[in-house]
C-alpha cells in the first residue's frame, strides 16, 4: 500500500538532490574537514560552501552561522550560551507556554541553575501577546525567546513587534525558526533577532543536523568543548554529509519557496474546508490565517487522538496528535491547554502537516476516510453532538 505522509512537522523526506549530495560527502568525499592535506581541504570547502547557502537562505552572513546536530541542541546553545555568558548582567529569561520542549525543557534546566524564568501565557489561538512581553520585562532580564512557528498549531507569532520592544530594553532575542523555514521566507534582518535555530530535517535534510544564527557581536559561552570547530563554540568534527545536505535543501528551499507556499496554503485551505464540512463540530486549532501554509490542527470532540491515528495508519495515512505519550499515560498537548483547551477536549486532536509532494487526491483520500473512523469512534464513545465542553473555564483544569 503507498503511504500517504501527513506528518511534515515531525520530519520530511529527505530530497533525492539533497541525498546525492550528502552521499557523496559519505563514499567518495570522506576527508576530515580538519586535515590539512587535498581530501580534508576539500571537505572544509564543502561545509564553507554550505554555511554560505544556509546563510543565503536566511539573509544572514556566513559567518553567523554554528552548525549543530540540529535545533535541540541549538536551542540549548542558544539559551545556556547566552543566559551562562551574561549571568553578570541579568538571571532573567522570558519564553512562552507553547515553545518545543527543546526550549521549556531547557529553561526548565536554567532554573534549576539559579535563573529566573517567565514563561508567558497564550491567547485561544495560541498567540503571545507583545504587550505581555513589555510588562515581564524587568532591569534583570537577559533573554527573551519565542518561536516564530509553533510545531503543533502552526500558529505565527508576532516575533517582529516583540523584538521592537526588546531593543528599547537592550535584551536579547532567540527565536525557533524550525517550522517556518522551508514553508515562509526567513530574513533575520527583517526579524532582528540576535539569535535563531533551525533544522535540516525538517526541511527535506538529513536529520541530526542543525544550526544556529548567531548575530555578529553577539557574544555567547560554548556549551561542547574539544578542538577549535565552529569558531570555538562548538566543538566536535563537523558532520560533513550532513551540513552538505543542510546546505543543498536551503538552495532548493530558496528555489521552491514560493510553489511551496502557494501549494501547501492550497492544500491546507482545502483540507480546512473539507474537515469542518464532513465532521460534525470539528474545530480548528491555532489562527485560521497567521498560520503556517502546511499545517492544519483540529480537535474532533468524543475521539481520542492515538485511537484515530491507529485508524488512519492500518489505511495507510501517517499523521499525528498532539498528545505525547509519556510512560504509558496519554498527556494533552502542551500547547493546547495553554490555549485554554478542555483536557478532554485536547485528547482528540489531530495534527495533518503537509508537505511538497502531497497532492490534492491524497487529502481527497484523507476526507474520505476519516469522516467514517469518527463516525465509529463517536458511536463507542458517550459524545453527542454539540456537547459545548471546548474552552476550560480557566485554572484548575
Ligand atoms: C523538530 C523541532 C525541534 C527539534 O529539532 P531537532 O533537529 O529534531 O533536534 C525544535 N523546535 C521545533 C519547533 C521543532 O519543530
Amino acid at each position: 500500500m503507498k503511504r500517504v505522509y501527513l506528518d511534515h512537522s515531525a520530519t520530511t523526506p529527505v530530497h533525492p538532490r539533497v541525498a546525492l549530495a550528502a552521499m557523496n560527502f559519505m563514499m567518495n568525499e570522506y576527508g576530515n574537514a580538519s586535515s590539512v592535506h587535498t581530501q580534508g581541504q576539500r571537505a572544509g570547502q564543502a561545509v564553507e560552501h554550505a554555511r554560505e547557502q544556509v546563510a543565503g537562505m536566511i539573509g544572514a552572513n556566513p559567518r553567523e552561522i554554528i552548525f549543530t546536530s540540529g535545533a535541540t541542541e541549538a536551542d540549548n546553545l542558544a539559551l545556556r550560551g547566552i543566559a551562562e555568558m551574561h549571568r553578570e548582567r541579568g538571571d532573567h529569561i522570558i519564553t512562552t507556554a507553547v515553545e518545543h520542549h527543546a526550549i521549556l525543557h531547557a529553561c526548565d534546566a536554567l532554573e534549576k541553575d539559579g535563573f529566573r524564568i517567565t514563561r508567558l501565557a497564550v491567547d485561544g489561538e495560541g498567540r503571545v501577546d507583545p504587550d505581555d512581553v513589555a510588562e515581564a520585562i524587568e532591569p534583570g532580564t537577559i533573554l527573551i525567546s519565542v518561536m516564530l512557528a509553533n510545531n503543533e498549531v502552526g500558529t505565527l507569532q508576532p516575533v517582529e513587534e516583540i523584538v521592537e520592544i526588546a531593543r528599547e530594553h537592550d535584551v536579547w532575542v532567540h527565536t525557533d525558526a524550525v517550522q517556518v523555514a522551508g514553508q515562509l521566507p526567513v530574513d533575520v534582518d527583517a526579524l532582528g533577532v540576535d539569535l535563531a535555530s533551525f533544522s535540516a530535517h525538517k526541511m527535506y535534510g538529513p536529520k541530526g543536523v542543525g544550526c544556529l544564527y548567531i548575530r555578529r557581536g553577539t557574544r555567547i559561552r560554548a556549551q561542547m568543548f574539544g578542538g577549535h570547530h565552529e569558531r570555538w563554540l562548538r566543538a566536535g568534527t563537523e558532520n560533513v554529509p550532513g551540513i552538505v545536505g543542510f546546505g543543498e535543501a536551503c538552495a532548493l528551499a530558496d528555489e521552491e519557496l514560493a510553489y511551496r507556499r502557494s501549494h501547501l496554503t492550497a492544500l491546507r485551505d482545502h483540507l480546512i474546508e473539507g474537515l469542518e464540512a464532513r465532521i460534525p463540530d470539528v474545530m480548528l486549532n491555532g489562527h485560521r490565517t497567521e498560520r503556517l501554509p502546511g499545517n492544519v490542527n483540529v480537535c474532533i470532540p468524543g475521539v481520542e487522538g492515538e485511537a484515530m491515528l491507529l485508524h488512519l495508519d492500518m489505511k495507510g495515512i501517517s499523521a499525528s496528535s498532539g498528545s505525547a505519550c509519556t510512560s504509558g499515560s496519554l498527556e494533552a498537548s502542551h500547547v493546547l491547554l495553554a490555549m485554554g483547551i478542555k483536557h478532554e477536549i485536547a485528547h482528540g486532536s489531530l495534527r495533518l502537516t503537509l508537505g511538497r509532494e502531497n497532492t490534492r487526491e491524497e487529502i481527497d483520500y484523507l476526507l474520505e476516510i476519516l469522516p467514517p473512523i469518527v463516525e465509529n469512534l463517536r458511536a463507542m464513545s458517550a459524545w453527542k453532538p454539540g456537547e459545548d465542553t471546548t474552552f476550560s473555564s480557566g485554572g484548575g483544569n
